[in-house]
């Protein structure tokens, strides 16, 4: 029986020209910055997203980390989303490592943070408070993107206010995708972007901390400080720049399988599902059997997850005959 693994686009394999580029790769102790091929991802990511410099990292978790341990100190906030990376799913290091409080928001419906709930979080400067330091955002959030507009004028307003800004970017490029726009347009509204290569750009390692000259060798010290110095990382690197050359313009090819599950779903009985953006389709099943449809599809060889929504995730190594699969098991359960 075929798989189609759709938990998250985190589950691609290297495909055979990533893994030739990594063995070719040419390398070096970058604790000592002598690696090229890191050297030569970090020049090529900071340029794809117009900022002055960036240091590769093994996660994403550690790169927002780094960004929020460079913006703020102890005893700082940052703003956020409650259902931000930043804040719920990075088991708390921002505060366990860094000392630094999140000030979570609700979202609204459309994922974006309101500027009034974002005006009324920043604190004055008193002392019974935390220092605002920092908006975080994300793009995409849970698949969803934030528009341009939107990105400019949160970012403008808490500006105005002397706070820095970070975007968590690991789906970067996805967002770029939807909007029909080079990611530096989106990325020119933050002081710092992460972005994760091991997502849907289908590298098995790292994601990229962007900044500027001035952050970026803070950033170098707390990664350090957090274990993430690596020495001849250029085997990484390299599928990382490989992952730049090859997978950036056929994210639309994922966003177009995403469609089509959705429309695939969306004619079936007792489901609900929300019209994809990106690459994720999140859905809602009623009724009691809703409990036992994501074992059903485990059976039929279809994997995808169910936390806080049914959620399918299409990726390089998903295909139409996938996504055909994985309508026809749903259905089978739904209509049975
Ligand atoms: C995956 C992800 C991260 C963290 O990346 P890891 O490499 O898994 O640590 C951060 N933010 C978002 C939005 C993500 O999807």
């Amino acid at each position: 029986m075929k798989t189609v693994d759709l938990r998250s686009d985190t589950v691609t394999q290297p495909t055979a020209a990533m893994r030739d580029a990594m063995a070719r790769a040419e390398v070096g102790d970058d604790v000592f910055g002598d690696d090229p091929t890191v050297n030569a991802l970090q020049e090529r990511i900071a340029s794809m997203l117009g900022k002055e410099a960036a240091l590769f990292v093994p996660s994403g978790t550690q790169s927002n980390l780094i960004a929020i341990m460079s913006h703020c100190g102890r005893g700082d906030e940052y703003i956020v989303g409650q259902m931000a990376h930043t804040y719920r799913w990075e088991a708390g290091g921002a505060a366990v490592l860094g000392s630094v409080q999140p000030q979570p928001l609700e979202h609204r419906a459309d994922g974006t943070l309101a500027l009034d709930d974002i005006a009324a979080a920043i604190k004055p400067d008193d002392a019974h408070f935390a220092r605002s330091r920092l908006l975080c955002l994300e793009n995409t959030l849970g698949g969803r993107v934030l528009s341009l507009a939107y990105m400019a004028d949160a970012t403008a307003l808490v500006r105005e206010r002397g706070l820095a800004t970070h975007l968590d970017g690991a789906r970067l490029f996805n967002a770029a995708t939807a909007l029909g726009v080079p990611a530096s347009e989106i990325a020119q509204h933050f002081d710092t972007v992460s972005v994760c290569f091991s997502k849907g750009l289908g590298a098995p390692v790292g994601s990229a901390l962007c900044g500027s000259k001035a952050l970026i060798p803070s950033a170098h010290r707390w990664r350090k400080m957090l274990g993430g110095g690596m020495r001849q990382a250029g085997v990484l690197a390299a599928a990382a720049l490989h992952a730049l050359d090859h997978h950036v313009a056929r994210l639309a090819d994922d966003h177009a399988l995403a469609q089509r599950l959705a429309q695939g779903l969306s004619g079936l009985p007792n489901i609900v599902v929300d019209p994809p953006q990106t690459n994720m389709v999140f859905a809602d099943v009623q009724g009691e059997r809703a409990a036992g449809l994501v074992s059903h599809l485990k059976s039929r060889g279809v994997l995808t997850t169910g936390l806080y929504r049914l959620r399918f995730v299409t990726h390089l190594d998903v295909d139409a005959e996938g996504v055909d699969h994985a309508i026809a098991a749903v259905r089978e359960y739904l209509s049975a």
